[in-house]
């Protein structure tokens, strides 16, 4: 079995956060690189979309058809790469996103139905984690359906690093 890793940008690259800060993941970057893992740096759909000064938003703020057209165009090219890694080898394909983010959230993703989100890292009340995927990884799950390659999720979670370390370090000694 040969472990294919589709990282999230700022896993690899902390400044393209709303607020960069110390890289928290630093420990599990390292483990993929001891047991050489096969990693591919995904773009970062949010700081392409509104660059470094973008505010904190919530999921309600990028659910628009301009975004999702935008994850769509950075997803394809990346989908593609994956159907030519496939004819290669049998590779398992694992997603590791971020928890609590409106884009690359897999399982929780930052929600506000008034569609306020964080500014000057300051929270609007009734801004709240959710379970629910954010708008990239539903765009890469939706388009992945025409290319049928299987697609392992994983969430990171930042504030508890040390589980998804040990998850990820179980599939590499598989
Ligand atoms: S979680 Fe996704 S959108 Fe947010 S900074 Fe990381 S790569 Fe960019």
């Amino acid at each position: 079995m040969k472990p294919l890793f589709l990282l999230s940008h700022c896993l690899l690259n902390n400044y393209s956060k709303v607020e960069p800060f110390a890289n928290r993941n630093k420990e599990l970057v390292q483990v993929l690189l001891q047991f050489e893992a096969g990693v591919i740096q995904l773009p970062c759909p949010e700081f392409s979309y509104l660059g470094g000064k973008r505010w904190g938003m919530v999921k309600e703020q990028y659910d628009s058809s301009g975004f999702r057209n935008h994850c769509q165009k950075l997803l394809k090219p990346v989908l593609d790469q994956l159907g030519d890694y496939m004819k290669v080898d049998d590779y398992v394909v694992y997603y590791l996103g971020i928890k609590g983010s409106p884009s690359c959230g897999v399982i929780n993703t930052c929600s506000n139905e008034s569609y306020s989100g964080e500014i000057e890292g300051k929270c609007f009340a009734e801004t709240k984690i959710v379970e629910s995927q954010g708008v990239f990884i539903e765009e890469l799950l939706a388009l992945n359906n025409s290319y049928g390659i299987k697609i392992n999720l994983l969430e990171v979670d930042e504030d508890n690093i040390e589980s998804t370390i040990k998850e990820v370090k179980n599939i590499l000694i598989e």
